[in-house]
């Protein structure tokens, strides 16, 4: 079966309707973080290469926009990390000359310490990076990281890189509660975030089904803490889900791309509706269908319903 490196559009929390392409196959990343909603990481890897055909991802945007599809940015992201791939740099160029939209790259930071990785995401026009904690032993804890690896160095890369970037840094901290969410993380979280100077902040907690089931999220007074704390050093915010509903014609391929995205992430209902712009009662027509036909299954959690493979793990 040929591969399919899009996926959505997507709603999402912080760039309205994303259109994700996957560069990395799934899981292959450096950090195994145990909030993770992909799952485990199958292969843990800090090593750069072509992971998949930069053409044919070309190929299937160009298929996509002048086909009608429209987005308001192309995001970099997925189920694995998308530094990893060697393409990145060229990908954001070609994406922006030939088609016109804007693009976002949301990265774990992990690389960034390389000054060869800063200068690829140097033409995004959003980095989405993430930091979760300043203190190495709670950075081990919640990103399980490739050995080795310095959460200082990402610091430092992090400050270096938006010290040289002319576009948008929004930097998102996950707090899963009593991991990394201590009063000692959060004072140090807030001295990295004054260093590395962010546009803004992102707090997020768990709200999807996570890699290790047995993590819980942050508290809201917890969130509400680590917010006031890190305002005085950036302009932060608490990310709330995205709210759009959809109307509209269901395509003719709903099935089909609502099963592709929520082999990428956890959705519920309504994400697939705002993100695919298909009516909401038709993607819980399809939702029922495909649980009972045991390709997927619902999750529930504090924030809701969500759909996963059926056979994550
Ligand atoms: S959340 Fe992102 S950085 Fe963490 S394991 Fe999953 S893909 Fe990797």
């Amino acid at each position: 079966m040929k591969a399919n490196y899009l996926f959505g559009p997507v709603a999402s929390r912080r760039l309205g309707r994303s259109l994700g392409v996957d560069l990395i196959p799934a899981k292959t990343c450096p950090f195994d973080c145990v909030y993770c909603e992909v799952g485990r990481t199958t292969r843990h890897t800090s090593e750069r290469k072509s992971y998949v055909s930069a053409e044919e991802v070309l190929a299937q945007l160009e298929e996509f926009f002048s086909g009608g599809g429209q987005a308001d940015y192309v995001t970099f992201s997925g189920s694995g990390e998308p530094t990893l791939s060697m393409d990145l740099g060229r990908l954001i160029r070609e994406t922006k000359k030939r088609f016109g939209v804007a693009v976002a790259v949301i990265t774990n930071g992990a690389l960034l310490g390389d000054a060869g990785v800063r200068g690829e995401l140097a033409e995004a026009d959003v980095v989405i990076p993430s930091l979760d904690s300043a203190r190495q032993c709670s950075f081990e804890a919640v990103n399980r990281p490739v050995a080795g690896t310095a959460v200082e160095d990402i610091i430092e890369g992090l400050a270096r890189f938006v010290k040289g970037f002319t576009g948008h840094v929004w930097l998102e901290v996950l707090l899963v509660g009593g991991i990394n969410d201590s009063d000692e993380d959060i004072t140090a979280l807030a001295g990295a975030i004054a260093r590395i100077r962010p546009e803004k902040v992102q707090l997020n907690t768990i709200v999807r089904p996570p890699a290790d089931r047995g993590m819980r999220p942050a508290s809201a007074e917890r969130l509400e803490e680590a917010a006031q704390a890190f305002s005085r050093v950036a302009m932060t915010e608490i990310v709330v889900p995205a709210s759009l509903r959809a109307s509209g014609e269901a395509p003719d391929d709903a099935r089909a791309t609502i099963l592709s995205t929520i082999l990428r992430r956890p959705c519920t209902a309504e994400d697939l509706a705002a993100g695919l712009s298909i009516p909401l009662d038709v993607v819980e027509e399809t939702l029922g269908e495909l649980v009972s036909e045991g390709c997927v299954r619902k999750v529930t959690v504090s924030a809701g319903d969500y759909y996963e493979p059926a056979g994550k793990t």
